[in-house]
């Protein structure tokens, strides 16, 4: 059974798309993006669907980081319940996604001029430019 809600099968699909906790927490980084929330049935389709038809290296591997701290994020909180006891609430498993994908994408590049704070107000325009330019 999933380590995170108890109610289907754990599967990679359940774990990161279909889990109820995986839904509230990609339904918070939705209204934080302000993109519509969209129920994928795969997590090669979610994947896919995080990679902009753009050929800027930076803006690229932005949304690839992510995509990447969501399911990391999802992955940490299961293991924190299933091996530790720990809940994890939705609330911070989604403040942890912004702050390890801010945490990996500035650290990723020496010129990236963005605080945390723009990237919790404006996190599409975070990823557009790397110097900060506005
Ligand atoms: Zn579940």
């Amino acid at each position: 059974m999933c380590g995170m809600c108890g109610g289907s099968i754990e599967d990679t699909n359940h774990l990161f798309i279909h889990c109820k906790v995986a839904f509230m927490v990609r339904s918070k980084c939705a209204q934080w993006w302000r993109f519509l929330s969209v129920q994928l049935e795969t997590c090669q389709d979610d994947f896919e669907q995080h990679r902009p038809p753009v050929k800027d290296c930076f803006v690229r591997a932005g949304w690839d980081v992510v995509w990447f701290s969501i399911v990391w994020s999802l992955w940490l909180a299961r293991n924190a319940k299933i091996f530790r006891n720990q809940e994890q609430e939705t609330d911070r498993i989604f403040e942890l996604v912004r702050l390890r994908a801010f945490n990996w994408i500035k650290g990723r590049t020496t010129c990236y001029s963005f605080t945390f704070h723009d990237w919790m107000l404006e996190p599409v325009l975070c990823l557009k430019d790397k110097r900060g330019t506005r």
